[in-house]
């Protein structure tokens, strides 16, 4: 490290950044909007590239019955987080809406689960907040806008990062070497003190940094869609069956609508998408509530009028007592190009953090939906990271300084350690239906079930509060 501890690079190089963000995903909005809010980094010379076209988040003009098929539960941490950094003023509250009660069952056993925020220490906070990813990004970039003129974080969108390699620079008295120099898709080139990976899941930040790494592939593609519901169920309950094929998840969202996360098999998943809608929202109320021999025929069958009558003719044998509170209202519409699939993994990375590198979001760890967690471990990377980044700049220490940014892999890992783990395994445990584990899951849910410490543990886990 040469003499450049400390300094800022506002009035030195057009080029030369003490921050560049690479990924303008919520992660590295996130990020971006946290340093500008913060009277310790504020000052910092931050630049964010984004290889897509930003003009969707910062011109979004919505339609009040159209949602985004993006959508995210944020956990009371994650929302606390973006209160904090002055970014959650900027969100469209007609477009959030909470859950406070949980429900999820075993589509083999019928074995039950209920959580209800109200068990949770935290009076009066939701379990989550339903929202469409658009939202915290028009509402990061507008948080963004309002900094002042010299404290802009310069954003270069549509502009991808070709190259990253070792700066060679020595600029008058700084020596840049060691410097990671980003070339970008401009022809420019944009030297870091430090450099973050906001890059998602092939994150080229994490290869110029030689961090390897590791999971597996589900083998599960994640389809999800926007769907009206029969009527608005003011219960605000999220629904979760996990069949042998994957879970199946229906969030409220504001407006009678839902946001269902269908994780199946890639050819359930392209049989559904290319499904007529109709028959499509049948599968989906199947899926919620009858047994698996009927789900695997009707997914053999393509007509839509023979969908609607072998459902509900079997809809009809069921037990009517409790219909209300065993299973979700009826879904009715399905809006159009909303259905979109997605492959499912896991993958974890060895660190976080090289000399000048750091890691956030989905280029560090990327997780199965089954939790609702990816996005909010990402904000807790961000928030982690702020506090490093924060203290080094009160000490006048190198914010790129590899032993500085270790703190914030430490504390991190081991925390996206564990959710990735319990994910995982959940996912693992309930793709099955082999007897002795539908036996030994569905007892073991529940104990659980019957213990409210334990579901009062695993809630704090779950909403990070
Ligand atoms: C079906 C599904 C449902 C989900 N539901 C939830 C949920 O309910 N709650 C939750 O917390 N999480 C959820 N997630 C996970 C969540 O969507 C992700 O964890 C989160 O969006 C990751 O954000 P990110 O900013 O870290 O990465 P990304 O969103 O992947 O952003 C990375 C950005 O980097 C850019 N980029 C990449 N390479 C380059 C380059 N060379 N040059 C320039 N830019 C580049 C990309 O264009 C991209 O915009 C879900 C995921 C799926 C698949």
């Amino acid at each position: 490290m040469g003499s450049t501890t400390g300094r800022k690079f506002s009035d030195i190089q057009s080029d030369v950044y003490d921050v560049v963000i690479v990924g303008g995903g919520v992660s590295g909005l996130t990020l971006a909007a946290a340093l500008k809010a913060s009277p310790y980094t504020s000052a910092l010379k931050v630049a964010l590239i984004e290889g897509m076209s930003l003009a969707p988040a910062t011109k979004w003009d919505p339609s009040p019955d159209q949602l985004s098929n993006r959508v995210s539960s944020i956990t009371p941490a994650s929302q606390a987080f973006l209160q904090k950094i002055g970014v959650w003023d900027y969100v469209y509250p007609e477009r959030v809406r909470q859950y406070d009660d949980m429900r999820v069952w075993d589509g083999v056993s019928g074995a039950r689960i209920q959580f209800d925020s109200f068990q949770l220490d935290a009076a009066g906070a939701p379990m989550a907040y339903m929202t469409e990813n658009l939202n915290l990004q028009q509402a990061l970039l507008e948080s963004l806008a309002e900094a002042p003129g010299d404290n802009q974080v310069k954003i270069f969108d549509s502009t991808k990062v070709e190259q990253i390699t070792n700066s060679t620079d020595q600029l008058d008295d700084v020596d840049l070497s060691s410097w990671p120099a980003v070339k970008l898709s401009n022809g420019s080139t944009l030297r870091a003190r430090l450099l973050i990976g906001a890059d998602g899941v092939n994150s080229p930040v994490r290869s110029y940094a030689g961090i390897e790494s590791r999971g597996w592939d589900y083998g599960q593609h994640g389809l999800v869609a926007t769907l009206t519901m029969e009527w608005d169920d003011r219960q605000d309950i999220a629904w979760q069956r996990f069949l042998p094929t994957g879970p199946i998840a229906l969030l409220p969202m504001p407006g009678g609508k839902a946001s269902l996360v269908w994780s199946t098999t890639p050819k359930l998943a392209a049989h559904l998408k290319s499904l007529d809608p109709k028959a499509f929202c049948t599968l989906v109320n199947a899926a919620f509530r009858l047994e698996l021999a009927d789900l695997n025929y009707l997914y053999t069958r393509s007509d839509p009028e023979e969908i609607e009558a072998e459902f509900e003719w079997r809809d009809g044998m069921l037990p009517m007592e409790d219909e209300g509170a065993k299973f979700p209202v009826r879904v009715v519409e399905v809006q159009e190009n909303t259905r979109a699939s997605f492959p499912l993994r896991m993958r974890h990375c060895d660190s976080y953090v090289a000399p000048r590198v750091a890691l956030v979001g989905d280029a560090a760890h990327t997780t199965h939906p089954l939790a609702g967690q990816g996005l909010n471990l990402g904000q807790g990377d961000v928030a982690s990271l702020m506090s490093v980044i924060e203290r080094a700049v009160v000490r006048g220490a190198d914010i790129g300084d590899e032993v500085v940014l270790q703190e914030y892999w430490a504390e991190r890992y081991p925390a996206n350690h564990v959710m990735l783990g319990v994910v995982d395994k959940l996912q693992k445990l309930y793709c099955t239906d082999s007897k002795p584990v539908v036996a030994l899951r569905s007892a073991g849910l529940e104990v659980v079930a019957s213990m409210d410490w334990i579901k009062k543990l695993i809630m704090k886990q779950a909403t990070g509060i």
